[in-house]
């Protein structure tokens, strides 16, 4: 009897992709140069070879693919490489492949200065994925941090990808849907390097002055951060009592893509500037994070108060990164019920919850966040592999308990 009351806490655990005991989470974060430098772009069009029936491309939103090497007809070495080092070892790719005629390839993926981290994703169209299961993981990943998997390729053109493809156009439409479900306000409140848009949403009351914010994608790769965040704004624009209460008694702002240069570029870390955007928030040197923050600026002013907000990412892991417990925001304590609010709700699910600011220079949002306005602020980690499924019910599951949180505590 004991054996199986101890399994199955394990069992659901690992459902989630996640293994007890093995959480560590980052280190200090250290200041780094926020300042423009150069990113290389990527050659983007057919990769074929004379007399071989086998053609890659990368010539769309999102691709990464920055060289092939036929070994011999049905082998192929790719070269992914990073928009500009030194970069965060999250190799992000994405390419097509296809064949005049049906044939078993083997695709070698090997990375500029990192090993393998995504296990591919396959798509007929883009939008649909599937992931490739290893057949016998461990002989897949080779000592220099390459991967090898086998494909079946035809005419038809198989889409292959780090993650889901979620590029600009995507959260377009997603944006689009949102507005329209929510009754939400779209904003353009600057561009990127290249031009691309930096929208918010408004959600709610707008004349409310209890306020709160979300924002994601500042890391190109983290699509996991990005299916969590719209589950989570989905549910709070939702018509049941709770959702409808808290839209007319709050108003949230949401930016879902903070570095679409980035994701449709196909980078691995950086925005068109080559700098980690997550680094920026003390410099404004970049002109996604100088939107956000003078846009703020000007919205949250007397008697406005930013009470609470999320920055989403993707990791190796789920996890929160908290502002150190012992400094006190506009609602100390809020944060620990929420996240307390987690293991109640999900059976046997711990979640991995970590100080990651106490004091000194902003160099990420959430700190920003924090020490500028006392917002309760966190960065919200999703695992790379993940269960979407989990994910949803997670990002549900956290956005009532939220709501309700506020409700209660802002009477
Ligand atoms: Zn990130």
């Amino acid at each position: 009897m004991n054996k199986l009351v101890l399994i199955f806490p394990f069992l659901s655990l690992v459902a989630h992709g996640q293994l007890p005991g093995k959480f560590e989470g980052q280190g200090p974060i250290k200041g780094v140069s926020t300042e423009t430098r150069p990113v290389l772009n990527q050659w983007k069009g057919v990769f074929s070879f004379p007399g071989a029936n086998v053609f890659f491309r990368n010539d769309f939103t999102g691709a990464r693919l920055n060289g092939v090497a036929r070994v011999n007809d049905s082998t192929f070495t790719l070269l992914i490489a990073a928009e500009n080092t030194p970069v965060n070892a999250s190799p992000w790719y994405a390419f097509k492949v296809w064949s005049k005629t049906p044939v078993s390839i083997t695709l070698r993926l090997t990375y500029q200065n990192a090993r393998h981290r995504y296990t591919p994703r396959l798509s007929s169209n883009g939008r649909d994925w599937r992931s490739a299961v290893p057949d016998r993981a461990d002989q897949q990943l080779d000592t220099s941090g390459g991967y090898s998997f086998k494909l079946e390729v035809d005419r038809d053109t198989t889409w292959i990808a780090a993650q889901e493809l979620l590029t600009s156009r995507e959260t377009d439409e997603w944006i689009s849907g949102i507005v329209k479900k929510a009754g939400a306000l779209r904003q353009t409140i600057g561009v990127s390097h290249l031009g691309r848009k930096i929208e918010v949403l408004s959600i709610g009351n707008l004349k409310s002055a209890d306020r709160l914010l979300v924002i994601g994608r500042q890391h190109p790769p983290e699509v996991t951060g990005q299916l969590a965040q719209q589950a989570f704004i989905e549910r709070i624009g939702e018509d049941d009592s709770l959702a409808l209460a808290f839209r007319r008694r709050f108003l949230l702002y949401v930016v879902p893509q903070m570095n679409p240069d980035g994701v449709d570029e196909g980078f691995w870390r950086h925005n068109s500037g080559g700098v980690d955007l997550n680094r920026d928030w003390h410099a404004f040197n970049q002109p996604e994070t100088k939107a956000v923050s003078d846009f703020l600026r000007k919205e949250i002013t007397a008697p406005v108060k930013l009470w609470f907000a999320l920055d989403f990412h993707s990791t190796h892991e789920d996890i929160f990164y908290i502002v150190d417990p012992q400094l006190k925001g506009l609602l100390p304590g809020l944060t620990q019920s929420w996240l307390k609010n987690f293991e109640h709700s999900i059976p046997g699910y711990v979640p991995n919850i970590k100080p990651l600011y106490s004091d000194g220079p902003t160099y990420t949002s959430f700190s920003y966040f924090f020490k500028t306005y006392g917002t309760e602020a966190l960065v919200y980690e999703i695992g790379d592999n993940t269960s979407r499924e989990f994910i949803l019910r997670k990002s549900q599951l956290a956005a009532e308990s939220l709501m309700r949180l506020l409700l209660n505590d802002l009477k």
